[in-house]
């Protein structure tokens, strides 16, 4: 049994078989052979050692006439690993005495070398370590020849391991064939991460090499909770995750279930009104099973990605439109795309950037694309004749920006009139608070908007200078930054003074240990993954406003983020054990 620990991302228990997703996206089966097979599996290995070898004595001849010996020496290391003999007798053992089939020795054989070459110490070995993966790739492309299996022909549950998972692909992952997930890098609010939250898929991040650690077929544990993974658990901890994976499930429906027709206030009647984020359009009905009071944001991004291409002002129309039939009243934030950053890219010939965080994402890639954004405008506005629909435009970093989306959104209004199609003419506008530059002008923007939408996940990134989906540095994004929580203040009470509506829409929202805080720092309005509200509104039931500006008190006093997460997860862990 072996414990990695990672960064928790999406809560809930797994426990399966591994599903491990290279870089060429397919899978390493384990299976154990019928003693008959062996010697032809055997045989197998040694067809696929010879033509890897022939491969690589090829590639090496056509290199040496390219760039001449020197460099082409590289290819030696790979031929000296199909031949060497210590690594043969272990591939050769997994499968005669273990039985494996040929695949999944070779794979177990490779990572072990590639691990104890990591661990040496030996800074000429451990640059070996990607000659070894290269040379397993190698062999296994031989040994699986056309039989690879990839994501979409899962016919049984299993937990995926890759290096990274792009919000795309996350997003069109089967909850009921991918039941939890780790990757080797990431963050806490990286859109995969949040995604994930959104299928309920548990999941962990920033393992460091937990994709090649493991092999294919390997039983492993997820606990999304606490960042864990277990590789090859004993019984004990098997029954230990067991019993946590039950008492989980049924917590949540319990409290789903208790808490759904109850409004959020406390217990000394200040209302809070609890909305959902959504990326995908089957959400909706889960937003409204948890008890949403509407969708706070629809991440429509996610509508662009699915398809890998942008879609019609109809598709658009329909969309929005459905999800306001099962909104039944319930209001609709939708935010224009916001691609970019580690998002969605529309289609591949965007040029690449050396900084996207800070390049062409968002409303700066929409201006530059009027065509697109003049269709979503209209998609939008036709839909807002069906319902409670309200705008959000994202990643505003000053008053010029406002101004001209609300021209486009003018302009769309003008060719809809003259179309003589219907659409609300007093369309609630808001914008994303999520650069420090809009945060600190925020009672001037309050002035142009009726709303105002918190984006905590970006304004502690962009506050902090800490990207928010690198795990290395992941230690240092910080939402209890007092930097940070002078932003929100200001930006809190900005939109009070202003008399506009302030909802916070990052992931400081849907996690109960920041919701005395923001209750004290002033807001009213929070919108979070549907499946943490039953939690949340617990939390806000179970406080007075005396005890949140206690709390919120304490928690401005502290100069030390960490001190104050600390504090504010322990109040949290008083106020709802069984969450924590
Ligand atoms: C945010 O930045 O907090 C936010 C809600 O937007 P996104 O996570 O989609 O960037
Ligand atoms: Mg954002």
């Amino acid at each position: 049994m072996e414990i990695k620990k990672g960064i928790a991302v999406s809560p809930g228990y797994a426990i399966g078989e591994a599903f491990v997703l290279d870089s060429e996206s397919y899978r390493i089966p384990k299976r154990v052979l019928a003693p008959a097979m062996l010697e032809a599996e055997t045989e197998r290995y040694r067809k696929a050692c010879e033509a890897a070898s022939a491969e690589v004595a090829g590639v090496q001849a056509s290199f040496e006439k390219k760039v001449g010996k020197a460099y082409a020496a590289i290819f030696e290391a790979h031929l000296w690993m199909l031949k060497d003999p210590q690594i043969h007798a272990e591939v050769l053992r997994r499968i005669r005495e273990q039985r494996f089939n040929a695949e999944y020795a070779v794979s177990r054989a490779f990572r072990r070398y590639a691990w104890m070459f990591r661990s040496m110490g030996d800074e000429h070995l451990s640059l070996r370590v990607s000659d070894l993966y290269d040379v397993e790739k190698r062999l296994l492309r031989h040994l699986l020849g056309q039989k690879r299996e990839s994501l979409t022909t899962l016919t049984d549950p299993v937990i995926i391991l890759a290096h990274d998972l792009t919000p795309s692909q996350t997003a069109s992952l089967d909850p009921k064939k991918v039941i939890a997930f780790a990757t080797d890098v990431g963050g806490r609010t990286s859109h995969t991460a949040i995604v994930a939250r959104a299928l309920e898929i548990p999941a962990v991040v920033g393992l460091g090499t937990v994709s090649t650690d493991i092999s294919g077929g390997d039983r492993i544990v997820i606990d999304g909770n606490r960042g864990v993974v277990i590789i090859s658990p004993d019984g004990e901890t098997l029954k230990k995750y067991e019993g946590l994976s039950t008492s989980f499930r049924a917590f949540g429906k319990r409290l789903t279930s208790e808490l759904k027709d109850v409004p959020a206030v406390t217990k000394d009647g200040t209302r809070v009104e609890l909305m959902a984020n959504i990326e995908l359009p089957e959400e909706v009905e889960s937003a409204v099973r948890y008890g949403a009071e509407g969708i706070g944001l629809y991440r429509t991004e996610f509508l662009y990605a699915r398809e890998g291409a942008a879609p019609t002002e109809m598709e658009q129309f329909k969309a929005y439109v459905h999800a306001l039939r099962t909104l039944s009243g319930r209001p609709l934030v939708v935010r224009t795309l916001d691609v970019g950053g580690d998002k969605v890219m529309l289609g591949e010939s965007q040029p690449q950037e050396p900084n996207p965080i800070l390049g062409c994402r968002s409303l700066r890639f929409s201006f530059q694309h009027p065509a697109l954004f003049r269709i979503q405008l209209r998609a939008v506005l036709r839909a807002s004749a069906f319902g409670d629909v309200r705008i959000l435009f994202p990643m505003v970093s000053g008053l010029q920006e406002i101004d001209r989306a609300k021209d486009l959104l003018k302009a769309a209004m003008e060719e809809l009139d003259r179309e003589g199609i219907l659409y609300n003419k007093d369309l609630p506008v808001g914008i994303m608070i999520e650069v420090p530059s809009a945060a600190l002008i925020a009672d001037r923007l309050a002035k142009e908007v009726q709303f105002f939408s918190i984006g905590t996940n970006d304004l502690v990134q962009y506050t902090l200078a800490v990207d928010r989906v690198n795990e290395r540095v992941a230690n240092l994004y910080k939402p209890t930054h007092p930097a940070v929580l002078r932003l929100l203040k200001h930006v809190i009470q900005s939109g009070a003074d202003a008399g506009i509506r302030v909802n916070l829409c990052g992931e400081m929202s849907g996690d109960p240990v920041y919701t005395m805080l923001l209750l004290g720092l002033g807001l009213r309005s929070m919108s979070a993954s549907p499946f943490a509200i039953p939690e949340l509104k617990k939390v806000i039931r179970t406080v007075s406003m005396d005890e949140v500006r206690e709390t919120t008190e304490k928690a401005l006093a502290m100069d030390d983020p960490d001190q104050t997460s600390a504090f504010l997860s322990e109040r949290a862990r008083q106020i709802l054990p069984e969450a924590f």
